[in-house]
């Protein structure tokens, strides 16, 4: 690991400056109701198992009893999950979205459903998102609605991250290069929050970014149908969970 990252402490700052909601509706309140049991699909481990980083580990284990290490009960899949946690990083469990600590949110909630998105020639251009979650994150069908400063916020964080861990910048690269693979075997175009504050679309074939009106990208799933009935508003659940 590389000798400027970040200690346990750094963790106050580096979530003091990434706390804008994602956007100004709360988006748990609209997947919820699609989930089995009405939690956030974020929030609950039968879709998503959260990573933390050794040293942001250490400082929500000193701050906050939100977290504990993950640990599965059901036989034999516990390893095979563990292993797939990167390198230096721990799958972490927290208490439910109903016992949620907005402050001590780890940077994976605060960051999903995207990640940054490096160019073949290794520019952070802005944010994607984790295809997997298409069909049940709502604001994967809501780009539009995406928060400025939040945007603002995760360039900066993300800047600083990879400053001082250079290897999470590769890390991401590989990712963002499976998802040029993947998006160009489906001939579809990798959609992109730039970091100027744009929308763009781009062919992951040649690279090549167009930018577009983001109230023309595609919903999926039940947010594709609710879009499509003449009354769409959602039904909200009970339950507020925490603004993501
Ligand atoms: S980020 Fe997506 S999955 Fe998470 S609470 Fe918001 S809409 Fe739901
Ligand atoms: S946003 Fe809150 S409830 Fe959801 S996984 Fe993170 S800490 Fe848990």
């Amino acid at each position: 690991m590389c000798k400027n990252a970040y200690t346990p402490s750094d963790f106050a700052a580096l979530y003091a400056s990434f706390d804008a909601p994602i956007s100004a509706i709360n988006c748990g309140e609209r997947c919820a109701p699609h989930n089995e049991g009405g939690a956030p699909f974020c929030c609950d481990l039968r879709h998503a198992v959260p990573t933390a980083y050794q040293a942001e580990w250490e400082y929500l284990e000193q701050h906050t009893d939100l977290w504990h290490l993950w640990q599965d009960r059901s036989s034999g899949k516990s390893s095979s999950l563990a292993e797939q946690a990167p390198e230096g990083q721990v799958l972490i469990a927290c208490r439910g979205h109903r016992a949620c600590q907005r402050k001590f949110r780890s940077l994976t909630c605060r960051a999903f459903p995207f990640f940054p998105y490096i160019t073949v020639s290794g520019e952070f251009v802005g944010l994607s998102y984790y295809w997997e979650y298409q069909d049940r994150c709502w604001v994967i069908s809501n780009l539009h609605l995406v928060d400025a400063t939040y945007r603002t916020q995760f360039v900066t964080v993300y800047d600083a991250l990879f400053e001082r861990m250079p290897e999470e910048r590769e890390v991401f690269r590989y990712f963002s290069s499976q998802m040029r693979r993947l998006f160009s075997r489906k001939h579809r175009a990798i959609p992109l929050l730039h970091r100027n504050g744009g929308y763009y679309r781009i062919t992951p074939r040649n690279g090549r970014q167009r930018r577009i009106d983001p109230a023309k990208l595609p919903k999926f799933g039940d947010y594709q149908i609710a879009a499509e009935m003449p009354f769409s508003d959602e039904i909200l659940s009970s339950v507020s969970p925490e603004q993501h």
